[in-house]
Order: structure tokens, then sequence, then C-alpha cells
């Protein structure tokens, strides 16, 4: 019985990889500094997993940036419009093409941009979009892979296994530049090339070849599966004495089961943390010829394994097909965990008892195969599963009054009292707002020196009461300044917010925070979840103090502003002994309870962030409807407990709708804000086509550039908007909120979107 590891973070357990990157990029470090640090945090990775016992190593994992953007370059595939930075670049040439495809290029009188960057599969990792032409030609152009594997081979010898992604993974990830061509068709092209490298690495002493295929875990067209069974038929025709393996994750094979199952390799990984339930299928199906990997350890989250439950997935494999063919590893690529529970000093023995990292996983990887191979006298199946029991049992985890409150919703309790155009009315008499009412999306720039304030504080350097003048003050300016500029809604800055979801999850019981729980993002950026580990409860008020305070400066309105339940639990580490469903739930009642005592302090309109509502998608169509009706749900706990005088906001900071318009409609936000600048308000056909009935406000002011927009350009958008939707129900705003801007341009483009507003006032 093997033991593998699909893939180890890269980022270095104290972030080494951003500092060495981001001083790359500002010109203090040189070329050999960067990659020496690359070097130590492969080392250190690799010194890791042979600690720990594992028989396939990966490399080739490692990346400066991103993985995708590695094949791009391995591939050449590299648009045209980068051309020059060949010819301009005179030293470190590779690297900076590199890092100008993943970043844009702005020097030496160039001006490219960056290929686009998005979302890989249902992570919050953000891969760099491949970009194909009709006449796109494939080639070996970097000596990444072979490099980093030889320099593996001599740190690890046979264990070490080089990792790419395979060809229909990575031809599905990009995209078409042109219209008159799929990309799929540019298999044939591509699997020879593949060919080449495999042979090379072969060549160089791989033994065993890791080829990520995720796809696999979608809904595929019968032409992609085509191009699967042409691709592996191609290699194992033209490569020999090399075992590949295929790996697939983040969700079930279902249809693509017989398809995966019958690919001419030595091995097929499955993720059986996401879907456990796919292991009778697999070895049902699985030829003789075929060695299975079985990904029992979740590369996704941070709890501790469950031995009990992966031993009995372990043994029936081994009753299925022998010990030998079974391999141990991790869901997916350890890519997505933090990397060492080691560094958490402050986290407290209970939890961090019940938690594991990457560093931690690999252990269990290892301690899983003594106990299936039966080289453990117990101990470790006895320790596991000691705190397994208290984490079961935990008072911390199982708060008898959440659940008695989750048992006893009721219909109602999802519903506003009335319909939506009763409410309209109501709100209208309550708030006389004019045609084309303005506001804002809540935060204002996060300058230097608010951040400087937040750090002091955290530090001690400064005590409460200096930082909570500070802060009222940078308040009260951002009002007065939006009284100035006649905005109608206004909102209050979010000066004293770290981040949408920490300041929620700061809190409320049932959260934990890491010092180090450093994930990945992309490129240099890492995000830090909070982790919800037991059942939410709000303790005490959240806003009120500010939204009180705020709204006391002024006599115009104001908007209290809150992030959804969704949102907290997209972009949290989530329980994994209960539904999400059932999380999302509790942080609703959380919400919704911040939401009463708002209305109760005369907050009379309130926004609920929902920003992730969509990236919580599922990946196979089959599962979409389910989550988002209890996504959509969970929302609407949260907005239904007030009266219909109070208006409740939602916020989406992306505007495809399409395919989920009718369960945005569900929401049933009285005014929902989205993006829709950038597109030109194309993006508003969904809404249109749907003719939804509520008020929306789409942005007509894109933030995420320092550019500032006429009011000619803003009153163009609201124009278009009105032929779309009914003008009565538009409101007029920036896509998002302005955290990230500065002031001088944030000011003069608010004050041309209010102008614009006015104008839209005597010509809409
Ligand atoms: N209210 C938040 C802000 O303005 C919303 C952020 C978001 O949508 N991501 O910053
Ligand atoms: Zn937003």
């Amino acid at each position: 019985m093997l033991t593998q590891n699909l893939g180890y973070p890269r980022i270095g357990s104290r972030r080494e990889l951003k500092k060495a990157c981001e001083n790359y990029w500002a010109g203090k470090i040189d070329l050999k500094e960067l990659n020496q640090v690359g070097k130590a945090i492969k080392e250190e990775n690799w010194q890791t997993q042979l600690d720990a016992g594992i028989n396939l190593i990966p490399c080739n994992d490692f990346s400066f940036y991103d993985q995708v953007l590695d094949m791009s370059l391995l591939l050449g595939v590299i648009p045209e419009r980068f051309a020059p930075v060949l010819t301009e670049v005179k030293t470190n040439t590779e690297t900076d093409l590199y890092f100008a495809m993943a970043r844009g290029y702005q020097q030496n009188g160039l001006d490219i941009t960056a290929l686009e960057m998005t979302k890989w599969f249902d992570t919050n990792y953000h891969y760099l979009v491949p970009e194909f032409t009709q006449v796109q030609e494939f080639r070996i152009f970097s000596e990444k892979p072979f490099a980093e594997y030889q320099q593996a081979r001599q740190y690890l010898g046979n264990n070490a296994k080089p990792v790419l992604i395979g060809p229909v993974t990575y031809l599905l990830l990009g995209k078409e530049k042109g219209s008159r061509f799929e990309r799929i068709d540019l298999i044939k092209k591509l699997v020879p090339v593949y060919v080449d490298i495999i042979n090379r690495l072969k060549q160089q002493g791989a033994e065993w070849i890791q080829i990520d295929e995720p796809v696999l875990a979608l809904d595929l067209s019968q032409k992609e599966k085509e191009a699967f069974e042409y691709a592996y038929k191609l290699i194992s025709n033209r490569v020999n004495g090399v075992n590949i393996l295929v790996a697939t994750y983040f969700d079930a094979l279902h249809d693509n089961t017989s398809l995966a199952v019958n690919l001419p390799v030595a091995a097929l990984h499955i993720d059986l943390v996401r879907a456990p339930q796919q292991l009778n299928d697999v070895l049902a199906q699985l030829p003789e010829s075929l060695s299975l990997s079985l990904g029992v350890i979740d590369g996704r989250n941070i709890w501790k394994n469950d031995y009990k439950a992966s031993l009995e997935l372990i043994e029936k494999a081994k009753a299925a097909i022998g010990a030998g063919r079974v391999m141990i590893a991790p869901s997916c690529s350890l890519l997505h965990s933090p990397v060492d529970l080691g560094l958490e000093t402050e986290l407290d023995y209970g939890l961090k008892n019940w938690m594991s990292f990457a560093r931690q996983k690999l252990n269990e990887i290892k301690e899983l195969k003594a106990i299936a191979t039966g080289t453990d006298d117990q101990q470790y199946l006895q320790a596991n599963q000691q705190s397994i029991e208290a984490r079961k049992l935990s008072t911390r985890v199982h708060k008898v009054a959440v659940k008695q409150r989750i048992a006893e919703l009721t219909e109602a309790d999802d519903k506003r009292v009335s319909g939506f155009a009763n409410r309209q009315q109501i709100q209208q008499q309550r708030f006389k707002l004019p045609a084309f009412p303005t506001t804002t999306i809540g935060s204002f720039p996060q300058t230097e020196d608010i951040r400087q304030l937040r750090a002091k504080f955290k530090k001690r350097e400064l005590s409460a009461a200096d930082y909570e003048k500070a802060i009222e003050q940078a308040t009260i300016d951002a009002i007065r300044w939006q009284e100035e500029i006649g905005i109608d809604v206004l909102v209050h800055g979010e000066f004293e917010r770290n981040d949408m979801v920490e300041y929620f999850g700061e809190q409320l019981d049932g959260f934990a925070f890491t010092k180090n729980g450093w994930v990945q993002s992309y490129g240099s950026r890492c995000v830090k979840p909070p982790v919800i580990y037991g059942d939410v409860l709000r303790p005490r008020d959240m806003t009120v103090r500010w939204s009180r305070f705020a709204a006391a400066q002024t006599d115009k309105l104001m908007k209290g502003m809150l992030t959804g339940p969704v949102t907290i639990l997209q972009w949290s580490f989530v329980r994994d002994d209960q539904p999400r469903e059932v999380t999302a739930n509790q942080i609703a009642l959380a919400i919704r309870d911040e939401v009463v005592a708002l209305e109760q302090n005369g907050i009379g309109i309130i926004q609920i962030d929902e920003p992730a509502i969509r990236e919580g998608l599922p990946l196979r169509k089959a599962n979409r409807a389910a989550y988002l009706n209890w996504a959509v749900k969970a929302f609407r706990i949260s907005a239904s407990g007030v009266t219909d005088e109070t208006q409740i906001h939602t916020h989406m900071c992306y505007s495809e709708f399409n395919d989920i318009i009718e369960h945005i409609a569900a929401m049933d936000a009285d005014v929902i804000t989205i993006e829709t600048s950038r597109s030109q308000m194309e993006l508003l056909e969904a809404f249109a086509n749907f003719k939804y009935p509520n008020e929306i406000g789409p942005g007509v002011y894109d933030i995420h550039s320092p550019r500032v927009p006429t009011t000619a350009e803003m009153v163009a958008l609201l124009e278009k908007a009105a032929e779309l939707l009914p003008a009565r129900n538009l409101w007029v705003n920036p896509d998002c909120g302005l955290k990230t801007r500065k002031w001088p341009e944030t000011k003069v483009a608010l004050q041309n979107m209010v102008a614009a507003a006015q104008q839209a006032r005597q010509s809409i």
C-alpha cells in the first residue's frame, strides 16, 4: 500500500514566498535571491513529506505565482501582446515574461494587460486563464518542470513525482480569443507536446507522473469525453515505462466514472471527502490494471481526520482490489490548507486538538497506513478517536438553545410581513426618496492612517478610547462630506472594520481565529479564513454602536451595514459535522437579531451584503438548485425579522445572474445593488428578461480602477438601465465598496455620480 500527496502549500510556513515575490517585483532583491527562497521552500516541503514517510511526493507543485500559468509557459501558450517583453527584457527574460503575464507589464513604454484571473473550481484560489487562438501552436517553452524534477530527484530519489495539469483540464480552463473555434478541438495539437514532456521526465528518471484532471468531476460534453479518450490513448501508445496517475477531485465522477476508470493509465485518484459514496461505483467498475488512490484526508478544511470513517473506506477498497492496488492520499492538493498547526501557539489546546493543517495531514496519511497495514499497535487509532469523540460531545460545539431555535424555524420566519409591492409603497411614504436615489456600497477609502490606527490599537500602542475617538472622527468626516455632495442614503464608512467577515466572526460565538492559517488566494495574496467550530450565537449587538453613532451625526438617512450568512459561511473554514445549510441558518439567525436590533435603534435602511452567494454554486448543475434554495432561505431568514417599514438592501459584486436570476429574485430584498458598469449594463438583461420587480442599483462607477467616470458616461448608463427596467425602481451607486480607492478620485467620482442622478431625474 503506497501513500502519496497531490500537492503541498508553496507559500512557505511564514509566507516567505509572498515577501520574496513582492521584493522581487519592487526591485529589492534579484532573481538569484528569489530563486533561493523558492528552493528553500521546496526543500522544506520535501523534507516535511519525507519525514512523514510519504511514498510519492509531488514536485512541480511549487510555483512562483500559479500552476496554470506555469503550464501556459511550459506549453508556450503566450499571447501575442507579451511578445515585446521578450525583446525588451534583456536579463531574467523568462521570469519577467512570467510575471508580466500574471500582473501586466507597464515598463519601458509598454502597457500590456495581464491574463484574466478566475476561481479554480469552487475554491477561493484564483488561476490565470490561458488564452487560445484558432491557430494556437504548442511547444515546450519553459524548462521549469524538468529543472524542478531534477532538484526533487536529488532530494527525494525515486519518491519524486512530477505533477502536471492534464491536457483536457488545461484546455477547458482557458478561453478562446476570437469566436470561430472551440478550444477543445486543440487537443490533437496539444497532446503530442504532453507526450514529449512525459518522455523527458521519464528519461530524467521519473517513475510516477501525476496528471490532474479535475474536470472529470464536472458535467462534460460528448466531445470533451472523446478528448479524454483520445489524449490518454495517445499518451499510453507513445509513452512507456512510466506510471501515469490521473487525479480527480472536488466532486464525484458520476456519469464520468466509466470514462475515468477506463483511461489507459496506472492509477486513478478520487476525492472521497466530497464524495465518499462514489467508492462503491468506482470499485465495481475498476479494471484489474488500475490502482486506486483514495482521497480520504480533507485537503480543503482544517479538521482532524476521523480515522474510523477513513478506515472503513480503505478496508472496503482493500477487500475489493487488494492492498497492493490501494493508495492513501489527501482528497486534493494541500494547497488549499494552511501550512502548519504547530505555529498556532495562541490557539487553546481544546480546539487545536481537533484541527489539522497540511503538515499534520501528512502525518494522518502515515498513521492511517500504519493502522491499515497492521503495523500500529492501536495507539494512533485510540488517540485519534479520543479527540474525535471530544469534539462530538463538546459543549463548546453544541449549544442547546441554538439547536432549538433552528428546530423551531417556521415557514413564516423567512418571509417579510407583506409582499414587495406593498412594502415599496410604505417605504416610499416613510423615506420620501427622490427618483434615482443615490447611495454607496458601504466602505470608504481605508487610508494608511486608518490601517495604522487599527494596527496600533491591536498592538496596544493606542488606547481603546483614543482609537474610538479617531474612528469617530473619520466617520464624522465621511458623513459631512456625503452631506455636502448630496448623497441621499448615507453610509458610515466601515472604518472600524478590518474585513467584512472577520469583523462579525470576532463578535460571534462559535468562531475561532488563527495566527498563521494563511491560504493562497492568488499570486502573493493569501487569506486567513476564520474557523467556524461551534453552534453560532450572537452574545451582544455587533454594529449598533457605530450605526447609532453615525445616524446621530446627520438628519439624512443612514444605512446600516451587515455581512450576510452565506458570505460569512463561504469565506470561513466550516464545520464538517453538520450540513453547511445548518451552519448557514445559525449565522442567519444571528444576523437576523442584529437586523432587528438596528431597526429598534432607529436604523430604517439596512444592507445585508451577500457577494459570495454565486461562488458557492456546486460544480455539477444537478446540485445547484438545492444549494440556491438553502442559501436564499438563509438570506431571507436574516432579512425577515423586521417590519414592512424597514428597507432591506443586499449587494453582490458580480453581475452574472442569467442562470440564477429566479433565486436572486426570491431573496426579495427591497433593493439590490450589483456590478454592471464594466459590462455597459449588458448584464442587466437577465433582470430585464425576468421582469425583476424589486428596486435595483446597477453600478454606474467601476471602483476597480482609479479612473474617474464622467457624469455624461454615468447618465448614459442610467439611460440604458432605464430602457431595461422601470425607472422608478432604479438606484444610483458604484459597483462595490470604495475601501481600496483613494480619497481624491473617490470624491470627484461620487460628485459626478450625484450630478448624473440629478440629470437623470430631469431627463429620464
Ligand atoms: N459593504 C462592503 C464594502 O463596501 C461590501 C464589500 C463587498 O461587496 N465585497 O466594502
Ligand atoms: Zn461588492
